[in-house]
């Protein structure tokens, strides 16, 4: 079935056709009528099968007709996602569908000043797209009503209902109506956290797609096993091998992050860091130069593991393994979105052995084991430690002739006091 047949607004119908989507991908075709119908779901489908579009097309919809109908003012669709980055990108999914309706739509998160989001607010809007920190903060303060909310949508549902998060939003339910659509997406969920889901909800519609790899097939992904202090001559050799290849690095930490970006420095390489301790000026500003393409390699933390989409990302490096199967789902998830073909590689030390095996058990088949050759591993080891150290030994050089220079002003100066 193709969008045109949809029961959907033309408007709708025409932004579809714009963004080059032709037929629904497999979730937006299961999910799409059950939400028209006013049902709740949790739909879980593999990264990049397109679960942004299979809830933002049948909600403009829904509201679109409404307000043809009536004018009401106030917010009448939530949709809460864990970062400012994944809630932006939501944000740009609705513009982009809503061109053509009258629909309106806004994005909350933090890190950035509030009045401006206040004033926009207090013009209203119908769909609002939130992180939970800031939407906590506005709708404590009276900022935000959502007292005649009518479609609650949770993106990466599985982690917005785990420990970080669900304290804020069991304290935004007070403020939501009970009797109301509610809408879940992931591509991972746990037995626990799908408990709590249907506890939130009354007849749930639960739609599931491949479950037993969820790892998405358009993904090859591979271990290797590297020790910690050499990941970064691995890494560093990659990318002068494949200087063009788009790459996404994880790390564990924000220092880890830091501490890499200045090792591949060293190694003369160029690359970037996004993580949390970077204020949103510079988070955005890494974002924007990796979605260009300008710059080939971002560094990340877990805070870009979730629903980010950049097109063509050829390659997701684990630099350290995550801390759990989900978590290697939704970073290998980085590559192969929509119809392209991705690879990852992790890199696993003899400390990491144990989290390798646990990932491998929760995943249902172990990850394919990447042997890099004793020669191999001495030889990517030992090139990239020479330009290091060449790397080193000039930079040596360079302090020994500014010291001399300087030794040879001071004397200089000595003597013209003299
Ligand atoms: P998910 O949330 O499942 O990880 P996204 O919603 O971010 O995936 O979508 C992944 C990519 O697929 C996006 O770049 C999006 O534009 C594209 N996409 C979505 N729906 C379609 C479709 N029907 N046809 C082609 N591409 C699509
Ligand atoms: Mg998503």
């Amino acid at each position: 079935m193709k969008f045109e047949e949809y029961p959907i607004s033309d408007g709708i119908k025409k932004s579809i056709s714009k963004q080059g989507f032709k037929k629904p991908t497999d979730i937006q075709y299961k999910a799409i009528p059950n939400i028209l119908r006013g049902e709740d779901v949790l739909a879980i489908a593999q990264t990049g099968t397109g679960k942004t579009a299979a809830f933002v097309i049948p909600i403009l919809h829904l509201l679109h007709i409404k307000k043809i109908i009536r004018k009401s003012a106030g917010i009448k669709c939530l949709v809460m996602a864990p970062t400012h980055e994944l809630a932006l990108q939501i944000h740009e999914v609705f513009l982009s569908l809503a061109k053509h309706t009258k629909v309106s739509s806004f994005c909350i998160h933090g890190g950035v000043d509030q009045d401006p989001q206040k004033e926009r607010l207090s013009e209203g809007i119908d769909i609002l797209i939130a992180t939970p920190g800031r939407l906590f903060d506005l709708v404590s303060q009276g900022d935000v009503k959502l007292d005649g909310l009518e479609i609650l949508v949770l993106d990466e549902a599985d982690h917005m209902l785990d420990l970080g998060f669900i304290k804020d939003i069991q304290d935004l339910m007070r403020h939501i109506p009970a009797k109301r659509q509610t809408l879940f997406f992931s591509a991972t969920i746990t037995e626990k956290i799908k408990k709590l889901a249907y506890s939130l909800v009354t007849n749930p519609i639960r739609i599931q797609i491949s479950p037993k790899d969820p790892v998405a097939k358009n993904i090859e992904h591979a271990v290797a096993f590297i020790e910690m202090e050499d990941k970064r001559f691995f890494l560093g050799n990659m990318m002068q091998e494949y200087p063009e290849r788009k790459t996404l690095v994880f790390v564990r930490t924000k220092v880890r992050a830091e501490r890499l970006l200045k090792a591949l420095e060293r190694q003369g390489l160029n690359a970037i860091t996004i993580h949390g301790d970077k204020d949103q000026k510079e988070r955005e500003k890494s974002m924007q130069a990796f979605r260009k393409g300008e710059q080939k390699t971002l560094i990340a933390t877990d805070i870009s593991a979730r629903g980010i989409d950049v097109p063509n990302v050829d390659f997701v490096v684990n630099y350290d393994l995550p801390d759990s199967a989900e978590q290697y789902v939704h970073r290998v998830g980085r590559t192969g979105r929509g119809r392209e073909k991705g690879q990852a590689l992790s890199f696993c030390a003899a400390e990491e052995l144990e989290l390798l095996n646990e990932i491998d058990d929760n995943l249902g088949k172990p990850i394919a084991r990447l042997d890099i050759s004793k020669k191999d591993y001495q030889m990517t080891k030992s090139s990239v430690v020479e330009n290091e150290n060449e790397d080193w030994q000039g930079l040596l050089k360079q302090a020994e002739v500014e010291d001399k220079n300087w030794e040879a002003k001071k004397k200089k100066r000595r003597k013209n006091k003299k």
